[in-house]
């Protein structure tokens, strides 16, 4: 057994609450995300900073505060605990020399989706799913179909028609059973409700399910760790569906609630494409919801989400961290690409050069201030984007 402290699941919406140790997606009342709720009194008694000093060096070193019981059923491909690069050179070209960048290219698969669904894919195998199947224009159908192909879960992934050929090709090669779809990701998401109803698929589509947050909750824990149990004063997130900035935000509570850290928080930063940005145009008109941006279009496969159903949760945690939310357009995104690539070593994902160009503005508006500590997150390898260099 593991010494995870789960008790139970959380409505987002009303805080209705149910028993975690059945497979559930939204809440059956509100239909909105639930969240994982952990004893974290107990927790706090064996999740110390000494303990974490000598555990494995993966999102697992943190099991109290994730929901997998059965240690039978983590599966495991060396997920998490990327490296934190503090970036002297580009420090310096930017003026901000406390520049961080959390590379999270480095997981298994080629970004950070991994963390989410190592989770995901080994709690709905401890509770005793037969197959699993998730709508995805990018990294999450990879990630699934690795996790899945790791235990022998049948795993069916939908993408839309145009999805570049990295991503479909690293599905096929872990054995998934992948549909190509004549439209867009809600267009996916809707082929597999049809076949969860049909045939028993357990839907790991991102907030749909409980734990994919869970797993993404770890890059907070980390940072924490890395920096010595400090937060920087900024953190820069490329937004899609927002699990890991809406994670983030919850892994800071439980950790102050376990007396890991202080009360003092990071301002967060959504960035998006102006080709997508639903998140940045709800924070500056002042909605609780953003509305479905139409004709969504981006290089950034991991930012072209139209609609997110964890909207709410986004805005209020750029809110309340006293954060923006800024949008740059592709080209721009591409050239910050490639300055992050040449200033660090760093081959980034469209998503991580987007943090850079959004700092950068940022930094001249004066919002940022120079001696300020601010955490890229590039969340993705550029590898498989390398079709965005073809000439
Ligand atoms: C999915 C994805 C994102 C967006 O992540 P969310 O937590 O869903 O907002 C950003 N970058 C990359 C590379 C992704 O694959």
């Amino acid at each position: 057994m593991t010494q995870s402290t789960l008790v139970c699941l959380e409505s987002s919406a009303n805080h209705t609450t149910y028993d975690p140790h059945q497979l559930m997606n939204l809440c059956p009342k509100t239909g909105k995300p639930l969240l994982a709720c952990y004893d974290l009194a107990r927790a706090a008694r064996t999740l110390t900073r000494e303990a974490l000093a000598t555990r494995p060096p993966t999102l697992w070193r943190y099991e109290e505060v994730l929901p997998v019981r059965d240690d039978r059923a983590i599966i495991d491909l060396g997920e998490g605990w990327t490296p934190l690069i503090q970036t002297a050179r580009l420090g310096e070209r930017i003026g901000c020399l406390r520049t961080y960048v959390k590379d999270e290219g480095l997981n298994p698969t080629g970004s950070f989706k991994a963390r989410g669904l190592s989770v995901a894919v080994s709690r709905a195998y401890e509770l005793g799913a037969t197959s699993i199947a998730i709508p995805s224009a990018g990294n999450a159908a990879g990630a699934m179909s690795a996790y899945a192909a790791a235990v022998g879960l049948p795993a069916y992934v939908f993408m839309p028609a145009d999805v570049p050929l990295a991503f479909r090709a690293e599905c096929e090669a872990l054995g998934a059973h992948v549909t190509l779809v004549d439209g867009l990701i809600n267009d996916c998401g809707a082929r597999v409700r049809e076949g969860a109803a049909e045939h028993g698929w357990f839907d790991v589509s991102t907030l749909k399910e409980p734990y994919r947050i869970e797993g993404k909750k770890t890059m907070g824990y980390e940072l924490a760790e890395q920096l010595n149990w400090t937060l920087p004063d900024v953190i820069i997130y490329p937004t899609g569906g927002g699990t890991g900035l809406v994670g983030m935000w919850k892994a800071f509570d439980e950790m102050e609630q376990m007396g890991l850290i202080d009360s003092k928080r990071p301002r967060m930063v959504t960035v998006q494409s102006d080709g997508c940005a639903p998140i940045v145009k709800a924070f500056h008109e002042g909605q609780e919801h953003a509305e479905l941006w139409p004709n969504a279009k981006t290089v950034a496969d991991g930012l072209r989400v139209p609609v997110a159903i964890g909207d709410f949760l986004i805005l209020r945690a750029l809110r309340e961290s006293g954060g923006t939310a800024v949008a740059v357009s592709d080209e721009v995104m591409m050239e910050y690409t490639n300055l992050l690539g040449a200033m660090t070593g760093i081959f980034a994902a469209p998503e991580g050069g987007a943090c850079l160009a959004a700092q950068v503005q940022l930094l001249n508006d004066g919002w940022i201030a120079p001696d300020e500590s601010v955490v890229l997150f590039n969340t993705g390898t550029g590898a498989k984007y390398a079709h965005l260099w073809a000439r």
